[in-house]
């Protein structure tokens, strides 16, 4: 089974009747692209650059970031590389931001909300992402967007950063992509509209499944009711697919259910472009993906979405 399965980390993700999707890898630290590369991972669908910024008693200066970046723009080769701006609080805290205690951290301060109050702290991050972006495949994505506001705020300081750049005469992709995570059920209702700000989307089920169900993604005790096939999570992901594919923008799903292979098919079905998980799923979805007739995943993910329960979904993909 190893050794079926190593075969395909050069093969491409393709169903049998032509329907091709990409299938990347997530990291935390510029090293872990070479596991991603490895496994046949197509691209880094989210680099959570947070991990940059942790463990250690300040930020990280745009120089240190610029160099992260870059390296991972280059060893990845021309594949496309997704850095997700800062994205903390929530579960994520980090001492030196002086982030407040908070009695709802994951209703609180957090991600964008930080990064558009903490200017300096931004400018620093996009400002070494656009000059990393000369290296390679550079995209830009912003984390827990809930509004349109939000979302032309976060271009605002990026347009920002470029004016500065390009003044200084320091180059950088001008055609760099820009995207959003969609995680917040406000932001999966509205896509339609968001889409229209912006190049792609991810879809972050982790906290998409825990604001959906009202369920902390952390707390062992509602564990039951953290349903990332709950048939309201994958109405959500419809219209998240649906809202960008109407204004022809491609979308991606970077939270743990893209590595789930029970999941494929249904999120194949319903039109996911990318899938982008930790190295080690990447070769099984791209063998489900392989195995699965585009057709016949449309037709699942109809069922799916007419499902009571999350159980009845995961009866339809009893593999
Ligand atoms: C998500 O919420 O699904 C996601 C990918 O972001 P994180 O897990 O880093 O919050
Ligand atoms: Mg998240």
């Amino acid at each position: 089974e190893r050794t079926r399965l190593e075969a395909l980390r050069t093969a491409e993700s393709v169903t049998p009747d032509g329907r091709k999707v990409e299938i990347a890898g997530n990291i935390g630290m510029p090293g872990e692209a070479a596991q991603v590369l490895a496994q046949g991972g197509e691209g880094i669908g989210l680099f959570r650059s947070e991990f940059l910024y942790m463990n250690r008693g300040e930020a990280p200066s745009e120089e240190e970031q610029f160099e992260a970046y870059r390296q991972v723009a280059e060893a990845m080769d021309g594949r496309p590389v997704i850095v997700r701006t800062l994205d903390v609080g929530g579960d994520k805290g980090i001492p030196y931001l002086g982030l407040p205690h908070e009695e709802n951290p994951f209703l609180g301060y957090r991600a964008i909300r930080v990064c558009l109050d903490q200017r300096e702290l931004f400018a620093a991050q996009l400002r070494a992402i656009l000059r990393a972006s000369h290296y390679g495949k550079l995209r830009v994505m912003f984390p827990m967007i809930a509004t349109v506001e939000e979302v032309r705020a976060a271009k605002r300081a990026l347009e920002e950063a470029k004016q500065a750049l390009r003044r200084e005469g320091t180059p950088f992709d001008e055609g760099i992509e820009v995207g959003i995570m969609i995680e917040v059920p406000a932001a999966a209702v509205i896509a339609d509209r968001l889409a229209q700000e912006v190049d792609f989307f991810s879809i972050g089920t982790n906290d998409l499944v825990q604001y959906t169900l009202a369920c902390d993604r952390l707390n062992e005790r509602i564990r039951h009711l953290y349903q990332p096939l709950n048939p309201s999570v994958l109405r959500l992901v419809k219209m998240v697919i649906d809202g960008a594919h109407a204004h022809g923008k491609w979308v991606g799903m970077c939270g743990e259910l893209a590595g789930d292979p029970r999941a494929t098919a249904i999120l194949l079905g319903l039109g996911l472009d990318e899938f982008s998980m930790s190295a080690g799923s990447i070769l099984r979805v791209r063998d489900v993906v392989r195995k699965t007739r585009y057709e016949d995943a449309k037709s699942l993910a109809r069922r799916a979405l007419e499902a009571d329960t999350e159980a009845d979904v995961l009866k339809l993909v009893e593999i």
